[in-house]
Order: C-alpha cells, then sequence, then structure tokens
C-alpha cells in the first residue's frame, strides 16, 4: 500500500507517472530495450528529449529567448557554475539569504567571485524575507541570487524583487511549477528535479540567451552553459532515465490543468495545514512570517518535544510517511508538491488535529 509521503526530496511522484515508467521499462515502443539502455543519441530518446523540453516550455511558458538546459550534478553544481559562467573573477556578486540553501549557494561561490550578502534574516532564525528598503545592493553586480522557496526554513518569496539591470538569478528547485511565474522577470532560474518535476538526477537550468554570451571565468567546457546549449544538453551522456521520467511528470502536469491549477490546490493545501496549526491554540507552532510561509514545505514543531516520536510513529501508522523536520532545525515538516493529491494534506490534517485531542 502506498502511504502519503511529505518527503521534501526525493519527493512524492503522480502514482500515474510511475505506473507509466513501470508499463515503460521493459521495452520501449517496438525498439526491442527499455529507454534506458538506448543511445541517448538515437531516435527514440532524442524524440523523447525533445517532447520533455516542448512540454516544459508550454508549462512554465518558457520565452523563447530562453535556453533550456538538462544537466546532471543537481542544484548544488549549478549554484558553483553560475558564477563560473556569468561573473568576471573578482567581480562582486550579491545574495539574499533567506534560508540554508541560500547560504550553500554563497559557499559555491565563494573561490570564485566577491560574495556580498545584500540582506539576511539568519539573525532572526530565518523566519521572513528582509523587507526590500534593507538590501544592500551592488549597483554593478553580476547578479542577484534569491532562492524562491527555501525547503528547510519553509520560508518562500511571495513575489519577484526587481533588480533593475542586474540579472536576477533564482534557485526554484522546490517550487518551481507550483504557480505561473513570469520567467521573464529572470536572468536564470534553476530547480533540481526531485520535488517537483521527477526523479533526483537531473536539473532544468533556463537561461536567458544574451548572458550565455558573457565571458565568465576560465572553464572547462563541460562547465560552461553556453556549450551544454549549443550541444542541446548531450555534451556527454545525459541522465536520460531520469529526463524521460521528467518528461512524464511534465505531461502528467499539462494534464491536471497546467500551474494555474497547481496554484489553486497549492494554496488551498497550504491554507489547511498552516490554519490547523495556527489554531491548536500552541500545541503545534510554525514561526515563520505569515507573508513569507512556503507553499510547498511546511515546517512545525510540537510544543514539547517528548511528543515528537510518538508523533512520527502514530503518523507513520496511520499511511502518513516522512514527517519528521531537517535536522538543522527538528520538529517535523510535511513538503506538500505538486504530486501530493489533497486527500493527503486532509489525511494530514485530520490527523494532527485526532492526536491533539488524544495527547493534548
Ligand atoms: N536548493 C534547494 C532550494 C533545495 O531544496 C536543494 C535540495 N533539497 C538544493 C538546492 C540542493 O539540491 P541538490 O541536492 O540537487 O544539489
Amino acid at each position: 500500500m502506498r502511504a502519503y509521503n511529505f518527503s521534501a526530496g526525493p519527493a512524492t511522484l503522480p502514482e500515474s507517472v510511475l505506473r507509466q515508467a513501470q508499463d515503460d521499462m521493459l521495452e520501449w515502443h517496438g525498439a526491442g530495450a527499455s529507454i534506458v539502455e538506448l543511445s541517448h543519441r538515437g531516435p527514440e530518446f532524442m524524440a523523447v528529449a525533445a517532447e520533455a523540453e516542448a512540454d516544459l516550455r508550454q508549462l512554465l511558458s518558457i520565452p523563447y529567448d530562453y535556453a533550456v538546459l538538462f544537466l546532471g550534478g543537481g542544484a548544488t553544481t549549478q549554484q558553483a557554475l553560475i558564477a563560473l559562467n556569468f561573473a568576471a573573477p573578482g567581480q562582486v556578486v550579491d545574495y539574499v539569504l533567506t534560508g540554508h540553501w541560500g547560504k550553500t549557494a554563497i559557499k559555491q561561490v565563494k573561490p570564485y567571485v566577491t560574495t556580498n550578502v545584500a540582506a539576511s534574516s539568519e539573525d532572526d532564525g530565518f523566519r521572513a524575507i528582509p523587507t526590500r528598503g534593507s538590501w544592500k545592493m551592488t549597483p554593478d553586480a553580476a547578479y542577484v541570487h534569491i532562492t524562491a522557496n527555501e525547503t528547510i526554513h519553509g520560508v518562500e518569496f511571495a513575489d519577484i524583487p526587481d533588480t533593475g539591470s542586474v540579472p536576477l538569478i533564482a534557485d526554484f528547485s522546490s517550487s518551481i511549477a507550483s504557480e505561473p511565474v513570469d520567467i521573464s522577470r529572470f536572468g536564470v532560474i534553476y530547480a533540481g528535479a526531485q520535488k517537483n518535476l521527477g526523479p533526483v538526477g537531473i536539473t532544468v537550468v533556463i537561461i536567458r540567451r544574451d548572458l550565455l554570451e558573457r565571458a565568465g571565468q576560465p572553464r572547462a567546457e563541460i562547465l560552461d552553459y553556453r556549450a551544454h546549449a549549443k550541444g542541446e544538453s548531450m555534451l556527454n551522456t545525459p541522465p536520460t532515465w531520469n529526463w524521460y521520467m521528467l518528461g512524464l511528470t511534465v505531461k502528467w502536469m499539462l494534464a491536471e490543468g497546467g500551474v494555474t491549477e497547481f496554484a489553486h490546490r497549492n494554496a488551498r493545501k497550504s491554507r489547511l495545514l498552516y490554519t490547523r496549526i495556527d489554531e491548536s491554540g500552541g500545541f503545534y507552532r510554525n514561526e515563520v512570517d505569515p507573508s513569507a510561509r512556503s507553499r510547498m514545505n511546511v515546517p512545525f514543531f510540537l510544543h514539547d518535544t517528548a511528543l515528537d516520536k510518538p508523533f512520527l510513529q502514530e503518523a507513520a501508522a496511520a499511511g502518513l510517511i516522512s514527517l519528521k523536520g531537517h535536522r538543522a532545525l527538528g520538529g517535523m515538516r510535511a513538503s506538500i508538491y505538486n504530486a501530493m493529491p489533497e486527500a493527503g494534506v486532509e489525511a494530514l490534517a485530520a490527523f494532527m488535529h485526532d492526536f491533539q485531542q488524544r495527547h493534548g
């Protein structure tokens, strides 16, 4: 029996996608072999890859002047590559820190550039987005980097900051495709697939093409976005199975109604959980400023840590798994990406109410 899986990533996938992958596993459309056994340059996989890109462009309304790359290495590798590709040696880059992953991003670029933390909510425990007026921007920075949704701290930007002529680069790993986004406001968007786009092992990078002309820093061809764009993400062997699975997941999202439909579902799902937490009289608590609460990751604490273990055990027994919070924060975290059905969140909210009745 499949449980409702609230894992932060790798995360739950639509059951229909898993079933389709199961059906396709042994033999691909008369090719005599699995899609995972065929050359990435063969006609079968080339068609799968092209269709996944076309569907993703449709799902996210990606403008024509943006390249879409499908790369290995995870989001963390992209965090390093953005400095190598878009900033000159020693040039200043601005980072707005709103959680753990913004700190990771800055760590990855330190060897290559001069980092300026334009704003940070770390002193307040990453519970809010620093007010726009407090950001100390560098006028000629190579780029400004934000984390659209902080997966561990549960902090999400409610709107896109205006960075003027300085390109905005955003880590959308845990919120891509969760609502309509105006891609043209960004220079670069990157996202590991393992939350909203499919299985871990492939990362989507969406780059405004003029940025590919930047000199950046001395780097090997395999670290060069321009070369990847020219080589259609096949400079080396791409993660073909993951690319195929991403394509299935994107098709599923389109069939369900696209990002507008998911925005409605995600608003309802997150509202239900935050309401349950806020109306528990302190039995549960979420400490994030309501204006910055994530629609994707809902971290919460029980009023008594002695209840953490029974909560997790009883939840698992009720078919609700992977609710343990990240070790950096403790407590609980419910990740409710696009593939988490509303029924799963309703079951969690009902369980939380019931648990409180029995232990409150
Ligand atoms: N950024 C964000 C927002 C994330 O949630 C994660 C992974 N949880 C990462 C970056 C790192 O991704 P990866 O493990 O794919 O390198």
